[in-house]
Order: C-alpha cells, then structure tokens, then sequence
C-alpha cells in the first residue's frame, strides 16, 4: 500500500542505509574533514586508544550519521544510536553509559537536545571514563562512583552555538561539514544511480546536482523521483524526465523547496527585504526559529540570497531577482 506514510517513511529510510557510503574512502567531498577525521583515527589506532570524542556540525542530510557509521566501521568496534532528545534524565544516560563495552562509538544526534542534568553527567564521562551515581535523598545522600569502559563519543548537531562551552570543549575535535559542490554532488549522484542500476545521463546528473541545495540526502532523493517519473511516463529523454519531476515535486531552479521559498518571499513581500529579526520571520511563516536558522538559513546564505547583518536578515539584489519582483528603490 504506497499510500500508507509509514510504509513510504520505511522505504525512504532503508533506501537512504542502501546509498551509504561504508568507509571514508567512499566518502564525497568534505575533503578537510575527511583528512583531520583519517589523521585522528589513525593515531589514536597507532597507540591502540579509543579515538577522541567528535563532535559533527551542520545542516541536516550533509552526512553526520553515515560518518559516525564510517568511524565505528574503520575502528571496527560498535556503533551505539541514540538521540539528545531521547535523554530526558540523566539515568537514561548512566544507563546508556555503564552499558557500553571497551571501546564502542557512542553516536549522540542532536546532541543539544539533550537534558541539562545528563549533560552534566557526560562531561565526566567523557573526560574520565567515570560517572557519579546519586544513591538516596536528603541528607543521607551519597554518591558512588562508577568505572566506564573507554568509548569515543560521535555528537552530531545543526547548531553547534548551542552547546554550553563545557560540553563543547571536551571534544577532541569539532568537524564543520559544508554544503556540497555541484561537482561533488554529481560524484553523490552516479553513485547512488550506480547502485541503483539506474542508467543516467551525465547531462541529467549535473541538473539534479544543481537543484539539489547542496546536500547529498536530498539529492539521492531527487534521483529516486527522477527514476520513478522516467519508469511511469516512459520519457522521451532523462532530462525531461529531470525537468518534469522537479517540476511536479516543486523543486525550483536554485533548488530551494516551499519553506526555502515561503521564507524568502516572506522578507522580500512582507518586510520589504529586510532587515528583520529571524525570530519575527520564522513567526510570519509559522514555523519555530530553531527550524529556520538550522535548515532554512545557512543554504539561502550560501546561495547568497540572504546575508546577515547586525539589524538582521536582508534580501540579496539575487532574491529580488529570482522572484521576478522589482526591488523598492534604497534610500
Ligand atoms: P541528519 O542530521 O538529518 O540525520 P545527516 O547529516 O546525518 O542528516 P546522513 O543521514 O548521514 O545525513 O546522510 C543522508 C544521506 O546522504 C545518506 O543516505 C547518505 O547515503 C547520503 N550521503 C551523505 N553524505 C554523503 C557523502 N559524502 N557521499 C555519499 N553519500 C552521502
């Protein structure tokens, strides 16, 4: 039943594990990242310690989990999954924590949703292998101490300014992941299509890599749709069959999406271009700034369509332009 979203979300999901890249050597693009993440894996390998603590940050669908996956297949020990909001109290974290066995990757996404009191609890344990269990209340209260196995800790968030600086500074290294190049994305692309067994223009690939906002998740899923419009409507050529289905999927020719679309003709529209708070913003689209400054903002900046100032979000002379609609004259 394809009209039934969980079946659609599973199939979405395992297609996405089908397209990962399992080593770093598969890994596109990110160069800088990849090389300081190959350095330190070896060296903590050469001294056989557990790696030390990374924290991955950026926009979603750039490639956080799969590298966490890549990590704990090049040290060759597990990967344990869970996610900050799912740490409510910091038992959820001890029992996580005195779980884990020598050595293991311990992936944390959207680590700055995580609650303040296992946050607490994690500094130690990353620093000293060590927790600290509470045990009875009031005066009679005691701690006891409690001995981890060594495990490297794989914290992934879309916005690292979150972090308290304790947190933050107990990682080893903070990896910055950057939207991808057209050319890289290409490289995304003839991938998965390879795997895929789908037989692909290079032509058709640059287009969709042009409109896929700079990230591999959603171009591997602009490739599926592609697939599935050149199987239904028999095309006469891929790139129709490329133009057609961004088309009907609403993808325009920067590759922005309808919330990339409702903001920025929001700031040009309601707010004369700007500048405007972001907050304001996110409330004059419905949605909560937390979406807005981690999904919608850094990629309109990067197509330099939006540019932050002091007194907020101005459109660039670009965004008049793409929306057709004549910029109101500057005093
Ligand atoms: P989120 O934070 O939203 O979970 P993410 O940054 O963890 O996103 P991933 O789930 O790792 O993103 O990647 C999304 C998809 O993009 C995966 O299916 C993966 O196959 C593909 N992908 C990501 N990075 C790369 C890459 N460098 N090379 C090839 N494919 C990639």
């Amino acid at each position: 039943d394809l009209t039934n979203p969980d079946i659609i979300a599973e199939n979405e999901v395992a297609f996405e594990g089908a397209l990962r890249p399992q080593s770093l050597s598969e890994f596109v693009g990110q160069t800088k990242v990849r090389g300081q993440l190959e350095l330190l894996l070896k060296a903590a390998s050469m001294q056989s310690r557990t790696p030390d603590h990374i924290l991955l940050a950026g926009p979603p669908g750039l490639g956080k989990t799969t590298l966490s996956m890549i990590v704990a297949e090049e040290v060759g020990k597990p990967l344990r999954m869970t996610s900050g909001p799912a740490i409510q109290h910091a038992g959820d974290l001890a029992a996580m924590l005195s779980s884990l066995t020598p050595g293991e990757i311990l992936f944390v996404d959207e680590i700055h949703r995580m609650a303040r009191s296992a946050e607490e609890m994690l500094y130690l344990a990353m620093e000293d292998f060590r927790i600290d269990i509470m045990v009875g209340k009031g005066a009679g209260a005691t701690s006891i101490p409690l001995e981890l196995a060594p495990f490297t800790l794989v914290g992934a968030t879309t916005r690292a300014g979150l972090l308290p600086n304790p947190l933050r500074d107990r990682f080893g290294f903070t990896a910055h992941l950057e939207f991808y190049d057209a050319v890289e994305l290409e490289q995304v692309l003839i991938r998965a299509a390879r795997l895929m067994n789908f037989e692909i223009s290079a032509e058709a690939v640059k287009i969709i890599a042009s409109r896929s906002r700079g990230t591999p998740r959603i171009a591997n899923r602009l490739l599926r749709r592609v697939r599935d419009y050149f199987l239904v409507h028999n095309a006469v050529s891929d790139t129709a069959a490329v133009d057609a289905a961004l088309e009907l999927y609403d993808v325009d020719t920067l590759g922005l999406d309808r919330l990339d679309r409702a903001v920025l003709r929001g700031l040009l529209e309601r707010f004369g271009g700007g500048p405007v708070g972001l907050s304001t913003l996110a409330v004059s689209v419905g949605e909560d700034s937390e979406t807005i400054e981690a999904v919608v903002e850094p990629f309109l900046v990067r197509a330099g369509l939006v540019s932050r100032t002091p007194r907020g979000r101005v459109a660039t002379p670009t965004a008049w332009e793409h929306f057709e609609i004549p910029q109101p004259n500057v005093l």
